[in-house]
């Protein structure tokens, strides 16, 4: 399951560049050890949407069977119209509209995983007015460290996400008052490309200490979330292209205590998606600076904001040259009007030449979907590759 590089090149010529590259056989490989390995404990795997919303690759994820992890009301009726189900639908996010609560609350949704008192009161209004009960979960601030960039960690006690501890007796007497609320479950999600799976432990142990407050209080919850996050490998993507699922959810199994038919669920977006997708692109010029030599091509960070967002790595291959005799090392930038609109800075690839194809892998997760129209550009195609 290489990247076929003749497919690619083929491509190239008959398809204006730069385009995102899907990988079916990939994803589906992919989809199937995540399956497999959460199978095994019978654990209920959601994706999150937001990652890649790209049809064919919802549609793909869906016929495995698994549910959609939502963020705004429009994912939600994307999802359904991509065959998800709503009973397997969830609808996180820290600033739900009413227009998008009302949304979730007409479809049935699995559940509304919120993030304030206020926002339960909302929530359990708008219910009321349609004669409806709405299933929500709590989404706790566990106060982990996720021990990634700073932009995408999210469980600790400074960011925007989640109820803090300190905040519970408030929320049971909010729920106490809300007719038409039904606490089904607790959710946390402590962060993105989380590759240190020690944070993951450290959850569980959180998640044992917080479930256990809810049950000195009699507090049924049918499931608890544990969200998504987990890292893929930027690096070496040719030699790890899918994740130790197996792993990831034996930690899990070793470390976090359920109680009797409680269920476990995961929301996951990078992992499903991130290394089944290649930006495509095509050298423009190469200018030699003072210090430095410049690739310039013709995608930028419009079609992946990554590197500018996150200072973020990604791989970046010559597909057009193969001989490594002769490398150079090059800044790799895009044609946008912005510094920060570079790939990757003195990126090792053989003497590269206008005209050359380069791959910028792993762009399958918040490639596309971030993909903007600065400088008034096209959003590109995507091509898929089928194996
Ligand atoms: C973004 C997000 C996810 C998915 O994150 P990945 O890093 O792509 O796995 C899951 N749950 C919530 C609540 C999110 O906001």
């Amino acid at each position: 399951m290489e990247l076929n590089k003749t497919f690619i090149l083929e491509k190239a010529c008959d398809q204006p560049t730069p385009f995102y590259l899907y990988r079916m056989d990939l994803l589906r490989a992919t989809l199937e050890a995540c399956k497999k390995a959460a199978d095994k404990y019978n654990y209920k795997v959601h994706y999150a949407l937001k990652a890649n919303s790209d049809p064919k690759v919802l549609q793909t994820i869906g016929e495995f069977g698994f549910g959609a992890d939502c963020v705004s009301g429009q994912e939600i009726l994307t999802a359904l119209e991509n065959g998800y189900s709503a009973s397997h639908t969830a609808f996180a996010g820290v600033g739900k509209t009413d227009d998008e609560i009302n949304i979730g609350l007409d479809k049935d949704i699995f559940t509304f995983n919120c993030e304030s008192v206020q926002e339960i009161e909302v929530i359990n209004e708008l219910a009321q007015k349609k004669g409806k009960v709405a299933r929500i979960a709590l989404r706790i601030n566990p106060n982990v460290n996720a021990n990634t960039h700073k932009y995408i960690t999210t469980g600790l006690e400074e960011n925007k996400f989640g109820i803090n501890k300190w905040e519970f007796e408030k929320i049971l007497k909010t729920l106490d008052a809300c007719d038409h609320i039904k606490l089904t479950g607790l959710h946390f999600h402590i962060g993105s490309q989380i590759v240190d799976l020690s944070a993951y432990r450290s959850l569980c142990l959180r998640v044992n200490e917080i479930q256990q407050w809810f049950i000195e209080r009699r507090i049924l919850l049918e499931h608890i979330n544990v969200g998504g996050g987990l890292g893929i490998d930027y690096y070496q993507p040719d030699l790890n292209p899918i994740i130790d699922f197996e792993g990831y959810f034996a930690i899990f199994n070793d470390f976090l205590e359920l109680q009797p038919h409680q269920e476990l669920h995961f929301e996951l977006g990078r992992a499903l998606v991130g290394t089944m997708g290649e930006l495509i692109t095509k050298v423009l010029y190469i200018k030699n600076g003072q210090r430095t030599n410049f690739a310039i091509v013709d995608a930028g960070m419009t079609e992946l904001i990554r590197p500018a967002l996150y200072q973020a790595y990604h791989k970046i291959d010559n597909i057009s040259k193969s001989d490594t005799v002769s490398d150079v090392f090059y800044d790799v930038v895009g044609p946008i009007c912005e510094s920060s609109d570079c790939f990757g800075k003195r990126v090792k690839l053989p003497l590269t030449e206008r005209g050359d194809i380069v791959a910028i892998r792993c762009a399958g997760a918040y490639g596309q979907v971030m993909a903007n129209q600065y400088n008034l550009r096209k959003i590109p195609d995507v091509v898929y590759y089928e194996g």
